[in-house]
């Protein structure tokens, strides 16, 4: 008989300090499809491929079909980072994803694309509710792979309940599709009688995601490691997880997965990973921080033809801000008429004011503030001209996820002085200089931009730029973890306070 597969994914990144919920109207706009249609989407020239989820589901696809594999299509939805999601989205999710799946029984495998760090109004563990669930209704025979973001938090529940999950090993994110392949590698092997070893181990600690990449320094040479073992044939996966930063959960952990053909050298190559992660905990908190006026005076000083890039990280919304803060603008106002600069702000009221406006219209804006009030203050900018209109819809030019769509929403130029001021209704996707440049902003003719985004500007930005300064801006993405208001992370937990390596869990294979 055809060996059956069941593909479905849940994606989500939450961050735990933004109070806004993500709610089922935000996941149906990432949505992979359902059914016969999920396939057709994440299929090579399908309508969700060139997306990061579409890729990894894609690629799972590829090869599960290659093998001759009978591919069923489940539910995958999934929403741009943000607040927790409400646990009515899970339920939902669980109740339709699992009726396909019983429809679809028996099945040899279940493959899931997860994020790896998603927390409900309900639950601290939203990937572990969903592997567990799969799990009850396939029983213990069918194997389960998922895959996740380098950011998850890999909890014992999805360890107990999958067979194996495979974590992208960039960041920036640029390996979408390997991450897929390999998960469905590891979980089709076992299918067909040549199954892995899978050993999992956390360490407690997290580091902000600026302050690391895996092009360079420790995080690299970890990597190039991890690479170098899978090439010799010593083992056959591997992972290593940074959490989430913004993650307030009762049991976070940055974690190292190793795949080998047996238990043992899984357990030991596991262990060696984790004590060299340990060893990196101080460097992966990053690059000095610049203070907003030392960025703004840097920008004064550049004499390069090239722009100083402001890294607002704390207001990513990749990383779950709701990208509303106009905070680097207040700064920039009193060299509005000398200093040429690039702002971004998710600002409705204003976008709906500068169309009421038309192009060419002038009035003072309070900008900044509107969807997070607590997370940071407006600023009011007198004399604004309304320089352009836009759809807000752009093409990514990448290099990550390059010619896929991007949607900003509606969106206007204002122009004060020599500041142009980009306000929109969603600010994802800022990474890429595409976000300015299809607003008719050309950031190589800047001076200063303003990047709210983490590490995954960098692949595009660093080439373009004088300077990159990690800048400390408010918001639910804050980069000095050690100000946030955590609740629940357990004690000692780096860098809250120091660890030794004896705290680092024991490897174990739970399955
Ligand atoms: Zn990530």
């Amino acid at each position: 008989m055809e060996k059956k597969v069941f593909l479905c994914g849940f994606h989500q990144e939450t961050a735990s300090f933004n109070p806004i919920p993500t709610t089922w109207e935000k996941y149906q706009r990432r949505s992979g499809g359902v059914g016969e249609q999920l396939i057709a989407n994440v299929r090579k020239g399908g309508a969700a491929r060139e997306s990061a989820y579409g890729a990894i589901l894609g690629a799972m696809l590829d090869e599960a079909e290659k093998r001759g594999f009978q591919v069923i299509g489940g539910m995958d939805i999934g929403a741009y980072s943000g607040g927790a999601v409400e646990q009515s989205v899970v339920d939902r999710y669980l109740e339709e994803n699992l009726a396909l799946l019983k429809a679809a029984l028996p099945v040899d495998a279940v493959l899931v694309g997860l994020h790896g760090a998603t927390q409900s109004s309900a639950s601290n563990d939203v990937c572990g509710d969903i592997l567990t669930a799969i799990r009850e209704v396939v029983g213990e025979t069918t194997v389960i792979g998922a895959s996740c973001d380098l950011h998850a938090n890999v909890t014992e529940k999805m360890m107990r309940a999958a067979d194996y999950i495979s974590g992208y090993q960039t960041y920036p994110h640029l390996d979408f599709d390997s991450t897929g392949h390999r998960a469905a590698v590891l979980a089709l092997d076992k299918v067909e009688g040549k199954g892995a070893k899978m050993a999992w181990v956390t360490l407690p600690q997290m580091a902000p995601a600026h302050g690391y990449t895996t092009e360079k320094g420790g995080l690299k040479a970890l990597m190039d490691k991890g690479h170098a073992m899978v090439s010799a044939g010593e083992i056959r996966d591997f992972s290593v997880f940074q959490v989430q930063p913004w993650l307030d959960v009762d049991k976070p952990g940055s974690a190292i997965l190793v795949a080998a053909d047996t238990e043992e050298k899984a357990i030991a190559v596991a262990a060696d990973l984790a004590r060299d992660e340990f060893a990196l905990r101080e460097e992966l908190q990053g690059p000095k921080l610049w203070t907003m006026a030392e960025t703004v005076q840097a920008a004064i000083d550049n004499t390069e033809d090239k722009p100083v890039v402001l890294v607002d990280s704390s207001d990513s919304p990749g990383a779950g801000s709701p990208g509303d803060s106009a905070e680097v603008l207040r700064y920039l106002l009193p060299h509005r008429d000398t200093l040429r600069a690039a702002v971004t702000v998710v600002d409705a009221p204003a976008v709906a004011k500068a169309f009421a406006l038309g192009v060419g219209g002038k009035a003072d804006f309070m900008l900044g503030g509107t969807v997070s009030p607590e997370l940071s203050a407006p600023v009011e900018v007198t004399d604004c001209v309304v320089k352009s209109l836009h759809s807000g819809e752009f093409v990514l030019e990448g290099p990550a996820s390059r010619g896929a769509k991007g949607n900003m929403g509606r969106a206007a130029v204002l122009q004060a002085g020599q500041l142009l001021i980009l306000v929109n209704h969603a600010g994802g996707n800022c990474k890429d200089p595409q976000f300015y440049r299809s607003a008719g902003i050309e950031p190589t003719l800047c001076r200063l931009v303003d990047v709210k985004a983490c590490t995954s500007f960098r692949a595009a930005y660093e080439p373009i730029s004088a300077l990159i300064c990690n800048t400390i801006t408010p918001g639910a993405a804050g980069v000095e973890l050690t100000t946030l208001p955590f609740k629940n992370i357990p004690k000692p937990f780096y860098p809250f306070a120091e660890i030794t390596e004896d705290m680092i869990g024991a490897p174990v294979c739970l399955r």
